[in-house]
């Protein structure tokens, strides 16, 4: 089998006597959209906190692009491929949709916040920052300033910001929270479009759009994988169907 993007092998965390990640592994191909489904408290989170380097593993390791990162701090996988948008925190309310991309071309730059000012009229700046927000739908929204954007554009922005740090793997934990089916479908559109670019790891309770969007669903319950397969596959799972959709 090809090497995968991201190879992850026998991860495992506990929290005192709570083993929230089990024995997880897991390959992501380049390109693919591998979905990270299950009940509260299944571990999702913890998950995708240690991928993105926040939160380290007891023990197992994290190949990414034939590199061991484990070990490697969240900033230093930034530089080297991974983007995690984060919750809304991350986008400063007070600059325009514009300028926040703005901020994270520069940031991919390697220029520092200090320079912000200077660089922000710097046409090497605005051109780019312009294009992330026009994959994600939000050019139209472009001199709009982020405390005035609705929830749904306000998710868009971060994916722009992710998308500006040019990463080759993009971690989303629940990008549809708190959205209603009209933002939500305009959610699922815009992940559908970054597919087979970038490889995405997406957490994500709203069932339709997993299994909408997924080349590969995983099902977690109580930190351990009870099943993976594609949508189709996972969906007609009797042990998923139980444990975890009720049924049964
Ligand atoms: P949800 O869908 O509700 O967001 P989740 O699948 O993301 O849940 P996690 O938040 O990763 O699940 O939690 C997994 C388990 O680890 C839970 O039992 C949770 O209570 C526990 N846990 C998570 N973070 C901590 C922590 N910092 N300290 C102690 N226990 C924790």
């Amino acid at each position: 089998m090809a090497e995968p993007l991201l190879l992850v092998e026998g991860l495992c965390k506990r929290y005192g006597g709570v083993v929230a990640t089990d024995d997880f592994s897991l390959r992501v191909a380049d390109g693919e959209l591998c979905a990270i489904i299950g009940p509260n408290g299944a571990g999702k989170t913890t998950l995708i906190t240690q991928l993105s380097g926040e939160l380290a593993p007891d023990s197992g390791r994290i190949v990414f692009a034939g590199r061991d990162v484990t070990r490697l701090p969240a900033h230093a996988r930034a530089l080297g491929g991974f983007a995690r948008s984060f919750q809304i925190t991350s986008i400063f309310g007070e600059f325009t949709a514009w300028q926040n991309v703005a901020l994270a071309v520069q940031a991919q730059a390697g220029h520092s916040f200090r320079l912000w000012r200077n660089a922000s009229r710097d046409p090497a700046l605005a051109r780019p920052a312009l294009g992330f927000l026009e994959q994600v739908g939000l050019a139209g929204r472009a001199g709009v300033v982020a405390t005035e954007l609705s929830h749904g554009e306000k998710r868009a922005l971060e994916i722009a910001m992710a998308l500006a740090t040019r990463p080759r793997l993009l971690l989303l934990d629940e990008p549809m929270a708190g959205m209603g089916p009209e933002e939500s479908a305009r959610m699922v559109a815009l992940l559908a479009s970054l597919k087979g670019r970038l490889a995405i790891v997406l957490v994500e309770h709203d069932m339709d759009a997993v299994f909408a969007l997924a080349d590969r669903v995983v099902v977690l319950v109580s930190g351990r994988v009870i099943a993976a397969g594609s949508s189709d596959e996972v969906r007609a799972d009797a042990g998923v169907r139980k444990a975890y959709l009720g049924e049964g």
